[in-house]
């Protein structure tokens, strides 16, 4: 019999995985109804950021991004970590006023972030339109990673270790006894365990009703767009020469892009967009409200080629925090869920802490904001630099 299994292949199930098999606990299995990585981690940019506004989401970063720096000596495999920064706009004065708290508790938690005024962004990104931002902050260790590299990197030293991943066996049932979980039912037959991991991702609430339990995650579609190539096109966009530009964010819409290549990533959250499932592509939103967004940012947009779309899934919470450890409901029923918009970058340290929390080992942050049961609690956390 295992002693943990883990529901969900995605980049948090195989962290914990691999973490937990690390650690001497290498009866492990994981269940993926699809395959390895083919969840949100496989349509994520792979963006990593430590500028967020809470110490819990800073923190996590922080641990995350050292794991990512050493990501192939750790795993044997490379994450393509690019610590090209991330540059997050304000286009008022009161963002700004949140920006500079924000910067203040982040270089308090020891993150390099500098306050960039309209002159400084240009030099960063030339070509970008400044004329509505008062401000800016950036934090040169940030960046972004291959999700399928990390994925995979994690699956790849699971196994190693011994962790045997079931590809194509969904769960349908949670048995349990006396609020004890027992086991899990798939098409595959049962399998049992003592513990039983919900990395289900956006699929989290529906793994979690499977044991009687209502997990506040929402599903909520978002996309990701890439340009035609752009660097050969001379004077269209000349920041695409440095290697290194950074992931760039218009915070009060989401308009995020980065360099992919010779061409551009981007994408923008759609505030009329309602739960549910979808991961169609809505070619509308492309050529309306992101459209209009993209080109004020970058005015040399408007006549910019796309070549391709996709779209995934944000599996966010009321406060846009994770939802990580035991449920009160149900012993041995861990949630490791509710990522909003950052388990990419989060699965290192989530993969740690769950690992330990699972095997009662001291953890290494305070992550009792991240409690299943807060949501009883009338006063808490609530992440605001969410995108
Ligand atoms: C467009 C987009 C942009 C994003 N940008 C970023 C970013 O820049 N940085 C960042 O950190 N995050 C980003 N995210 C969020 C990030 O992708 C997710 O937070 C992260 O991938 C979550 O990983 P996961 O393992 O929890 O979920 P998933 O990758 O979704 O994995 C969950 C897995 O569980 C499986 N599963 C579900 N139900 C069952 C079942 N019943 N039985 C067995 N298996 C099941 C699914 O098939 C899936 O493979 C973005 C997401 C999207 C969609």
């Amino acid at each position: 019999m295992p002693d943990v299994i883990i529901i969900g292949a995605g980049v948090v199930g195989t962290s914990i995985a691999y973490h937990l098999a690390k650690r001497g606990c290498r009866e492990v299995i994981v269940l993926e109804k699809d395959y390895i990585g083919s969840g949100s981690t496989e349509k994520c940019p792979g963006g990593i950021r430590q500028q967020f506004s809470t110490e819990t989401n800073i923190a996590l970063s922080m641990e995350s991004v050292k794991f990512f720096e050493h990501f192939e000596e750790e795993t044997g495999h490379p994450a393509d970590f690019r610590q090209h920064g991330y540059l997050m706009l304000a286009t008022s004065e009161d963002e700004l006023a949140t920006f500079r708290w924000n910067a203040h508790l982040q270089r308090k938690l020891g993150v390099e972030v500098y306050l960039l005024s309209p002159p400084e962004i240009q030099e960063l990104v030339p070509g970008i339109n400044t004329e509505d931002v008062p401000g800016a902050t950036f934090c040169p260790t940030d960046g972004y990673a291959d999700p399928y590299s990390v994925v995979s990197g994690f699956a790849y030293a699971a196994k190693k270790l011994g962790v045997k991943i079931h590809e194509e066996t969904e769960v349908t049932g949670i048995e349990l006894i006396h609020n004890n979980v027992k086991g899990v039912l798939t098409a595959k037959g049962r399998f049992e365990a003592p513990v039983i991991v919900n990395a289900a991702g956006a699929h989290a609430r529906i793994v979690g009703s499977m044991a009687g339990l209502d997990i506040p995650i929402h599903p909520s579609r978002r996309h990701v767009f890439i340009t035609e190539p752009l660097l050969n096109s001379p004077g269209r966009f000349e920041s695409l020469k440095r290697r290194n530009l950074p992931m760039v964010v218009d915070f009060h819409n989401g308009f995020w892009f980065r360099r992919e290549g010779s061409c551009l990533l981007f994408g923008m959250r759609n505030p009329d967009e309602p739960e549910g499932f979808s991961t169609s592509v809505d070619w509308q939103f492309l050529s309306g409200a992101l459209a209009e967004a993209a080109c004020h940012r970058l005015p040399f947009f408007t006549d910019v080629g796309i070549m391709r779309g996709q779209a995934g899934l944000h599996a966010d919470t009321p406060d846009y925090m994770a939802i990580l450890g035991e449920t009160p409901e149900a012993y041995g029923f861990y949630l490791a869920c509710g990522f909003s918009g950052h388990g990419f970058m989060h699965s290192p340290a989530v993969g740690r802490l769950m690992a330990d929390l699972i095997l009662g080992q001291d953890l290494l942050l305070d992550i009792s904001s991240l409690a299943p049961d807060r949501f009883q609690r009338q006063l808490r956390p609530t992440e605001s630099a969410f995108i």
